[in-house]
């Protein structure tokens, strides 16, 4: 690693169990425009080693745009961008913009994984193959010991009589567990979630929140975009509300779904109950 990309951190709670002293992932002042239209404008936000964060927000506030961008599938153009120790982005030296250390970006990806909202996993891989293909491949890690692993993961997760099936004989409950397994394999420090529970019947919910709050548990950092109040407000440590790119209120889901200071937050609570 370079030293470059090891510039500190403040640390904004003392509070807070963090790893190695640092927030999991920590973004501040993060923006991003489509063409003339800003869609994220200045966000701050940090999940802490064992800590359950969920974005919460109506269609159309940036929640997608956000997790794209912390996912590295696309790109802030403002703001600082940290896993860790590792600083993947920070405003440009010139004042201009933002600007991605080409040397993080690799290592940053090896710390976080993300459960997308449709799974997207390899059709004609089969189950095993999904969840054991990218350390195999990515990380080189031993075959063998990563087919033991894998199967004892999807074990773990209530899939071990379906490691060798492709994902089409699966349930859509089982798929999402196949791609939560597949993020696990690659031993990240934290793990996204897109709308964790929305094609999720209440039992299936039920087990995703024991899930969440198990990896939590044992570490890990998860972080959970969802328009989906019920489960955040059961699930998470924290919730950040998002609102036409701004991050309007954050706190316990007590503080902000019990008593939300924002008008903007107090609407949205009204039309979900
Ligand atoms: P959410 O996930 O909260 O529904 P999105 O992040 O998908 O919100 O979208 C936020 C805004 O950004 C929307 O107005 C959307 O139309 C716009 N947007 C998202 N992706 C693109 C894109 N690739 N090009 C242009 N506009 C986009
Ligand atoms: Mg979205």
């Amino acid at each position: 690693m370079t030293n470059r990309s090891r510039i500190s951190i403040p640390r904004p709670d003392q509070s807070f169990a963090s790893f190695a002293g640092l927030p999991a992932v920590y973004v501040h002042g993060a923006t991003k425009s489509f063409g003339d239209r800003q869609v994220l404008r200045g966000i701050d936000l940090i999940i802490n080693k064992g800590e359950v964060v969920s974005i919460i927000g109506p269609s159309g506030a940036g929640k997608s745009t956000l997790l794209r961008c912390l996912t590295l599938l696309d790109r802030f153009d403002g703001g600082t961008l940290a896993y860790g120790d590792v600083v993947v982005a920070k405003p440009a030296s010139d004042g201009s913009g933002i600007e991605y250390d080409r040397e993080s970006i690799p290592q940053a990806r090896m710390r976080f994984g993300i459960v997308f909202q449709d799974y997207n996993l390899f059709p004609h891989r089969t189950v095993l193959q999904n969840v054991t293909d990218a350390p195999i491949i990515v990380q080189h890690r031993d075959r063998a010991k990563t087919e033991v692993e894998g199967r004892e993961l999807l074990g773990r997760l209530g899939l071990a009589e379906h490691a060798d099936k492709v994902p089409c004989q699966l349930s859509g409950g089982q798929q999402q567990r196949v791609a939560i397994a597949r993020a696990l394999a690659m031993h990240p420090k934290v793990i996204y979630f897109d709308e964790a529970t929305s094609a999720l019947d209440p039992r299936l919910t039920a087990q995703m929140h024991d899930l969440v709050r198990e990896l939590a548990r044992g570490g890990m950092a998860v972080g959970i975009v969802t328009h989906e109040m019920g489960f955040a407000r059961d699930v998470s440590d924290r919730v950040a509300f998002l609102f036409d790119g701004e991050i309007a209120e954050e706190g316990t889901p007590e503080e902000v779904l019990g008593n939300p200071s924002d008008p903007r937050t107090r609407a949205f609570l009204a039309r979900a109950e």
